[in-house]
């Protein structure tokens, strides 16, 4: 495509990045975010003197061109953190990822000799043929039984809202691999060479007042290019190329631009369109969804609480999925002497996480730190925030697939659309892949052959750093 005029739908890491590659290339762009204010889901929230992200962000990415572009963003404020996770297993505080030995250690002598003949029956059976359906299969393949139902089975549960059984094997594959149990186990047994894995990075990079200096740093390059608190409302096409895009903002305005990137949810997109799509489309895109997110931050008068970056907590008795500690992150996320506890609430729009109010939210949360978890007492909490992501992850169900690639295909008959983003392409994308998608995206319009498609598509761990 020689065009030089494009209009980005969406103002999170994905398009904002787009949007700046191909400025700085010289194009004519205008970026269009419904929220008022840009960032998305990298947004970092500011409260009380209190900063926090949707869920900590850490910037982690293999690919030398998307760290640099991020560092290039970021400047002199980029910091290095120590990883630190752990999952919160019958009361105990076991390693995350998990290490074999460590994860035995805390479950108890019974339920570990369970845990240590899965392995060896894992280590001595043939692969079964065929690829994994869903996640409760890939789990079972890779760790076994017991393992799968004493730490992975009930988390996967209560992230997805959904059986394991139905989660797709591809999410398993990608995210959950720390650690390769059977190599590990054979190796141990058989005196192997080990295979010098390095389970997962031990530091990773962050923006020291946050996150969100990854977007805002970009919306200040792009400065009137962004406008916020504006939404399409209608996008026409004539079956070949979209030809007009009604904006809702101010007022009502319509522009024709030569080229659109969307990064707003495809489900979304589809549902703009005029005309409408074909029904098996609209079909397609009924059988979509995101999981949501409510995050409550509660600000504590103690200089910290734990000295981990993410905690896990499958257990349905913990009204949270996972929380995040900012200090732990940057100590300029908290005023002298004051540490934060964000948690997350993973639900879906309407439900009745979704619709409790912020007091009776935040209520809960709060007991369950204190009481349950005894991690600062009641009166030492200074303040609340609450905040909703309604689309926090694309729903991976094992038919999600299918639908999607109806939907893509149907996309792909428009020449001057280009798709990028976590959202806008339903994929489980962190924010590098979705920097990484905007580059593809942007090296296409200006002549190159990449795929914005093609990233994020290897089976292992993408952290994982095999160094032998
Ligand atoms: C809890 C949690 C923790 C995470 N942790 C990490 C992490 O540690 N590291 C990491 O790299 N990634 C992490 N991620 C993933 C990261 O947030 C995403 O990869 C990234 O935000 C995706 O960027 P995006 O631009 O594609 O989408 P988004 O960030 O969702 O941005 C999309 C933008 O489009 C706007 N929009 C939506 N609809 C419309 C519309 N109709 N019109 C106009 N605008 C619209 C939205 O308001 C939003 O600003 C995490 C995500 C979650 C939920």
């Amino acid at each position: 495509m020689s065009a030089r005029d494009a209009l980005v739908l969406g103002g999170g890491p994905a398009g904002l990045s787009a949007a700046a590659l191909l400025h700085r290339r010289g194009w004519s762009v205008n970026v269009i975010e419904r929220a008022a204010h840009v960032g998305g889901l990298t947004r970092t929230i500011e409260r009380d003197g209190f900063r926090f992200d949707l869920g900590g962000h850490r910037f982690y990415s293999k690919n030398p061109a998307v760290t640099g572009f991020f560092a290039d963003v970021i400047g002199d404020d980029l910091i290095e953190v120590d990883r630190r996770s752990s999952i919160h297993f019958r009361g105990r505080f076991v390693d995350y990822p998990i290490r074999p030995w460590n994860a035995l250690r805390h479950v108890g002598p019974l339920t570990a000799a369970r845990i240590a003949a899965d392995l060896v029956r894992l280590g001595l059976r043939r692969t079964p043929p065929g690829a994994p359906r869903s996640l409760e299969d890939w789990m079972l393949r890779n760790y076994g039984r017991t393992l799968y139902e004493t730490y992975f089975k009930v988390y996967a549960e209560k992230v997805w809202g959904l059986s394991a059984q139905d989660i797709d094997a591809g999410l398993a594959a990608q995210r959950v691999k720390g650690l390769d149990l059977r190599a590990t186990l054979v190796n141990a047994l058989f005196r192997r060479r080990p295979a010098a894995v390095e389970s997962m990075v031990e530091r990773f990079h962050y923006p020291r007042f946050g996150y969100g200096q990854f977007c805002d740093n970009l919306a200040a390059e792009l400065g009137q290019r962004v406008a916020t608190s504006t939404e399409p409302v209608r996008i026409r096409h004539d079956g070949r190329r979209l030809t007009a895009i009604e904006l809702a903002g101010g007022g009502v305005a319509t522009c024709s631009p030569e080229v659109v990137v969307s990064s707003i949810p495809v489900t979304a997109l589809v549902r703009l369109l005029d005309p409408a799509p074909p029904a098996a489309v609209q079909q397609a895109v009924d059988g979509l969804g995101f999981r949501a997110v409510v995050f409550a931050a509660v600000f504590v008068d103690r200089p910290s609480v734990r000295p981990e970056s993410w905690i896990y907590f499958p257990s349905p008795a913990i009204s949270f999925g996972r929380v995040t500690e900012p200090r732990n992150w940057s100590p300029d996320l908290a005023p002298a002497d004051k540490t934060s506890i964000v948690a997350e609430h993973f639900c879906d729009v309407g439900d009745a996480t979704w619709r409790q109010d912020d007091a009776a939210l935040v209520a809960r949360a709060t007991r369950d730190l204190t009481a349950e978890l005894g991690f600062f007492a009641p009166d030492e909490v200074l303040g609340s925030a609450v905040v909703r992501a309604p689309a926090a992850y694309p729903r991976m169900d094992t038919g999600h697939r299918g639908r999607l690639e109806t939907i893509e295909r149907y996309l792909d008959g428009f020449a001057n659309l280009q798709v990028i983003g976590r959202g806008g392409m339903y994929r489980y994308h962190n924010t590098d892949h979705v920097i990484e998608t905007a580059m593809a995206c942007v090296d296409r319009l200006t002549g190159g052959a990449a795929d914005p498609r093609a990233v994020n598509t290897e089976l292992a761990y993408h952290e994982e750093k095999r160094t032998a």
